[in-house]
């Protein structure tokens, strides 16, 4: 994959320059796409602060990680902005099948999940095809028992698969009310690495909690294959502590406007990751990218009409810091020009999706052709979801916009032990950057107010 798009990149240096303000856009795309930023801020991010939930040492190093590298690449006007929400401490965690075929499983807890007992809890389990399999089973259908539910993930370029299967993990209340003492779940993922994937979970309040966690793929075959034959035994330990109120924040710097520098172009990614990997493609991919494009406009001789903000969010993966963010910038709404959060990975991007009559916008014109030589389409829809983090300003009114990623190899890896910068293809990050800078400087350069395209 690296080699095709080294061939882009070296297809795009000899195109011809575009017209008036295309012309610098144009030079910006060409020269993200051999600009190393975004590669040294993923590195830096996932290997010098490493997997840094809320609430812990490592999410307050990179909340000053955050503040130097944004000196470092020349941003101004850096703000620490804190709010107070639950945070969730993992444990000591194992699994084990006992009995006959007595081996150990590999499982992660499910943040926000209650410990077991010290000595765990062992108990028979019940494997179901699927979330639907629980959700029609009757009030005590599995008293006493560990449910398990073996439902794969389909893979799919867009990442659709996710929304279809992540349900289960929201699960454990559901399988409590039915009588069960713990929940285990396939992982949410596409691929069949023995690692488990983590991600949260709530439980409902009409429901006992118990503890619950997330199997390896291999694990939930490997189960699926036993309970087939007999009954299976299974001893699980889980232990967690959880802090009712902790600190987080979100860190922000700007490349300041030249002319309407009262007006703001937020973008970014989330500085909080999960604790199984190093939160390389979930979510320094974001943050690098968004870093990258910006600084790349930050070093022009002539910075554009208005400011580029990049956020880095403070608690994405347990929520928070898109209802703090529209808190604090109430006031500040009607200036927000445009907003969108890169949180898909680092693989290529393949469509923008614009604020709805955006593509109608003459300073958004030259997109299409800007965009070609990357291989990204101008969609047709408008962009719905611009990201987690930015959900309350899109809901408050302000316009916003999307890269589609290719999501295909993404959930392989998403919130588990291996996402490390070892998955990530630098040149496909690098297309990321140079589609984002090209369409970064249109909208800064211009008045377009795309507000008013995207009223109902
Ligand atoms: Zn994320």
């Amino acid at each position: 994959m690296r080699k095709i798009w080294a061939m882009v990149g070296a297809a795009s240096l000899f195109l011809p320059a575009a017209a008036g303000d295309g012309a610098t856009a144009a030079a910006l795309r060409d020269r993200a796409l051999t600009d190393p930023t975004a590669w040294n801020v993923l590195e830096s991010l996932s290997y010098e602060v490493g997997p840094r939930p809320v609430g812990t040492p490592a999410y307050e190093r990179a909340r000053d990680w955050a503040v130097a590298k944004f000196k470092e690449l020349g941003f101004t006007d850096i703000k620490i902005e804190p709010f107070a929400k639950p945070s969730w401490k993992r444990g000591a965690e194992s699994a084990e099948i006992v009995g006959p075929h007595a081996q150990k499983l590999t499982v992660v807890g499910l943040g926000g999940s209650i410990p077991t007992p010290k000595a765990g809890i062992e108990a028979e389990i019940v494997v179901l095809n699927s979330l639907d399999t629980l959700l029609a089973a009757g009030p005590d259908a599995y008293r006493g028992k560990i449910v398990v539910i073996d439902q794969p993930m389909v893979r799919a370029e867009d990442g659709a698969g996710y929304g279809a299967a992540v349900r289960a993990r929201y699960a454990a209340s559901d399988a409590a009310k039915r009588g069960a003492v713990a929940y285990l779940v396939r992982s949410i993922a596409t691929g069949t690495g023995r690692a488990p994937h983590t991600g949260h979970t709530t439980y409902a309040a009409d429901a006992p909690k118990i503890p619950c966690a997330a199997l390896g793929a291999p694990d939930a075959d490997l189960l699926v294959y036993l309970a087939a034959k007999g009954p299976v035994r299974i001893r699980l330990k889980l232990a967690s502590a959880e802090q009712p109120k902790t600190t987080a924040w979100t860190i922000s710097g700007e490349i300041r406007g030249s002319g309407r520098a009262d007006e703001v172009v937020v973008i970014g990614g989330h500085i909080d990751s999960w604790d199984a990997g190093l939160g390389a493609i979930d979510d320094a991919a974001g943050v690098a990218i968004t870093a990258a494009a910006a600084k790349l406009i930050g070093d022009l001789p002539n910075h554009p009409s208005r400011t580029i903000r990049v956020v880095m969010w403070g608690s994405e993966e347990t929520g928070g810091s898109s209802e703090a963010y529209l808190k604090a910038h109430q006031a500040e709404l009607p200036k927000i020009v445009a907003t969108s959060e890169s949180d898909l990975g680092a693989d290529r991007a393949i469509r923008i999706k614009l604020p709805k009559g955006g593509a109608t916008v003459p300073a958004l014109a030259p997109l299409a052709d800007l965009l070609a030589p990357l291989r990204v389409l101008v969609s047709r829809e408008p962009a719905e979801d611009a990201g987690a983090d930015v959900e309350d300003l899109v809901k408050a009114g302000v316009p916003a916009f999307a890269f589609e990623q290719d999501a295909s190899r993404y959930f392989d890896y998403h919130h588990s032990a291996d996402d490390t910068p070892a998955i990530v293809d630098r040149a496909q990050l690098d297309q990321n950057v140079a589609a984002w800078t090209t369409l970064l400087y249109l909208l800064a350069d211009s008045d377009a107010d795309l507000r008013i395209k995207s009223a109902k």
